[in-house]
């Protein structure tokens, strides 16, 4: 088909939504590592798992092998209300960086949260009310995840704890009363309303908190009051899977077109959003009907793929959570608190983690100032104010696509434009007064948090 018939968006129509999940694992010749229990050191159980998650998302978590789970109708109906997201051609781009590339975008950013959050949080709230609970409790650094938690919990008539990051909490005043609107209490972490929060803040007084601090406090909170689960934004299989919505649209919008991508970018925090995106393609890369290089961003001031080990961890800083194998940074690395973006998660998600280590993703880090470049460069292009954990993504896609304006070559790339920016504007006035650094942590202090890392033989 020839190029001028893309237009510039592709929608699907609601008829052309996925009915299901894809679970990636299932075509995984080697699967990811089990969750372990720290104490034991041997697999979570599933009972043991349901003292802290909903049981449905549990089975979700351990199944290793069912291909496709139904979404269930409450779910599609929700997700109607901002989905199917559009997939852009991104011509205004192609034409100002003078590439030959064709570039896509997957956007995220159309609902209120303001992100593809929103795609698991309904998921996770379902369940939870499924289950007959009164509640969940959570944690969120930038504030999507909580966000869209309460907007989930809102809707499904569920109550919502969150603790926020302690810096967010402060330089995001706005994200804080949007959960607010939706009904949520919003708690800074560390805080004295936990054991592990106290203990946090008498180790570490004035810190300004870290996303494992406050998942810590949010399972202790969850644990201790009745009829409350605990549900976590990223990094677990239950929410790759749910996100895999983000690449069954995409997959059939391109397909509907008859395009096909070479390179598939993401960024990557705990690595939700990349592993939703990379989903029915990986798949196809695992089965061996076709091949695609994947590309995950990361910053340089957080670099767990780049830079981590791949090794068991604790996902919190409180280490009541069960270990993980991933790439790690060590859950007592503090990213620096000039890192504006998001993307501060010490870890990475056990899926992707498998992935990378057996050669079939890549990955890249990148420098804070160097995305903030580029989210305004592709602000003035093609009109989106993308979030800063977005950006990384634009930084890497512009930066392939510049490439080929060199070899001539006429690749198509596909980026995850995760969400938009307009809670992020401290951080980009902090850009535009030449006050952003580019923290970049040593490697005396990468080892240094590396040696506190569980022995797991
Ligand atoms: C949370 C978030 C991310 C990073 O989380 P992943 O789990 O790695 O996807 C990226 N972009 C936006 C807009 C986010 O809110």
């Amino acid at each position: 088909m020839s190029e001028n018939k893309i237009p510039y968006k592709i929608y699907l129509s609601e008829d052309e939504m996925p009915h299901t999940w894809y679970n990636l694992r299932a075509d995984m010749k080697t699967k990811p590592a089990p969750l372990l229990n720290p104490g034991t050191l041997q697999p979570m159980t599933a009972e043991e798992l349901e003292g802290v998650f909903c049981t449905e998302l549990v089975k979700q978590e351990l199944d290793n092998d069912t291909a496709y789970f139904e979404i269930p109708r409450e779910i599609r109906d929700f997700y109607k209300m901002y989905r199917p997201s559009p997939l852009v051609r991104a011509y205004c781009l192609e034409e100002k960086l003078r590439t030959p590339a064709h570039i896509y975008y997957k956007f995220e950013g159309n609902n209120t949260s303001g992100s593809h959050k929103l795609n698991s949080a309904v998921a996770q709230a379902y369940y939870a009310k499924q289950q007959g609970l009164r509640g969940v409790t959570t944690e969120t650094g930038a504030g999507q995840w909580g966000t869209a938690l309460s907007m989930a919990c809102s809707y499904l008539g569920l109550d919502c704890k969150v603790f926020m990051v302690k810096c967010s909490y402060e330089q995001k005043p706005f994200r804080r009363e949007v959960m607010k609107v939706y009904g949520s209490s919003v708690t800074p972490s560390p805080s004295e309303t936990t054991n592990v929060g106290r203990k946090i803040l008498a180790e570490y007084p004035g810190t300004s908190g870290s996303l494992g601090c406050a998942i810590s406090e949010a399972v202790e909170t969850a644990v201790s009051n009745p009829g409350y689960r605990y549900v976590l934004g990223s990094v677990l299989n239950q929410v790759l899977l749910h996100q895999s919505i983000i690449g069954l649209e995409t997959k059939t919008a391109m397909d509907k077109y008859g395009v096909k991508p070479d390179i598939i970018i993401g960024c990557a925090g705990g690595g939700s959003n990349l592993g939703g995106l990379i989903a029915p393609f990986m798949g196809e890369k695992l089965r061996g009907e076709a091949d695609y290089r994947f590309i995950a961003v990361e910053p340089a001031s957080c670099p767990s793929f780049t830079r981590g080990e791949y090794r068991y961890d604790f996902c919190d800083t409180g280490m009541v959570c069960p270990l993980a194998k991933m790439y790690t940074l060590g859950s007592g690395f503090m990213p620096s608190s000039d890192h504006a973006g998001g993307l501060r998660f010490h870890g990475m998600s056990s899926i992707l983690s498998q992935l990378y280590a057996d050669g079939l993703m890549e990955a890249v880090s990148v420098k804070q100032t160097d995305v903030f470049e580029a989210a305004e460069y592709f602000a003035r292009v093609e009109g989106i104010l993308p979030a800063p954990e977005s950006s990384h993504a634009i930084l890497a896609a512009i930066n392939e696509a510049k490439k080929c304006r060199e070899t001539g070559e006429e690749k198509t790339i596909l980026f995850g434009l995760t969400g938009t920016g307009y809670f992020d504007l401290v951080a980009y006035e902090k850009f535009h007064d030449g006050k952003m650094s580019n923290f970049v942590p040593s490697d005396e202090e990468i080892s240094q948090s590396l040696a506190q890392l569980p022995e797991v033989h």
